[in-house]
């Protein structure tokens, strides 16, 4: 659990990252993403276990980039994040001019194909996981043949740094 302290120097930090992102001066919508955020407890789909090790900063639109900094802020800055594995459109989904409806991304069949890699793995359900203790279980399975397999057709994979954070053999 968070002391009082360490959470608003959490938001703080996300705060002034969204906007230096956003480019906006109205702190009325940073802090309303921000309480949302901080407060839920985040849906993650299964690959987005490995994009939010591996995020950079970009994305499909400033929405998207804004979301997914202060998603992966909480999840980086905290000890113990509760996050609900959901099979389906996430947390993450909700602000990309990807997603069409729930459970529609518009590259469907490539989405579930990564996820259901992502499951099949590392034997993961739809259910409550501690976010830190799965990705340090990811990592010490994780290997470059896994990594090619689940990620090889992402168009980010190969100028991105997922590979290089995640895998550790
Ligand atoms: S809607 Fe599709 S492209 Fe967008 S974050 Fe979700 S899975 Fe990725």
């Amino acid at each position: 659990m968070m002391g009082g302290r360490v959470c608003v120097g959490l938001t703080a930090r996300i705060k002034k990252g969204l906007a230096e992102i956003l480019c906006v001066s109205s702190r009325v919508i940073i802090d309303r993403v921000m309480s949302e955020i901080m407060a839920s407890l985040i849906r993650l789909r299964p690959h987005h276990l490995l994009c939010t090790q591996g995020y950079e900063g970009r994305g499909y639109s400033k929405e998207f980039v804004a979301n997914m900094t202060a998603i992966t802020a909480r999840l980086r800055g905290e000890d113990k994040t509760s996050v609900q594995l959901v099979f389906s459109t996430d947390d993450i989904c909700d602000a990309c001019p990807q997603k069409l409806a729930e459970d529609l991304c518009a590259r469907n069949d490539k989405m579930k194909l990564l996820d259901g890699k992502v499951c099949d793995y590392f034997a993961l359900g739809e259910k409550q996981y501690i976010y830190q203790e799965l990705v340090s279980e990811i990592k010490a399975k994780m290997t470059a043949a896994m990594m090619d397999d689940i990620c090889g057709d992402c168009s980010w994979y190969s100028e991105s740094a997922c590979k290089d954070i995640i895998v550790c053999s």
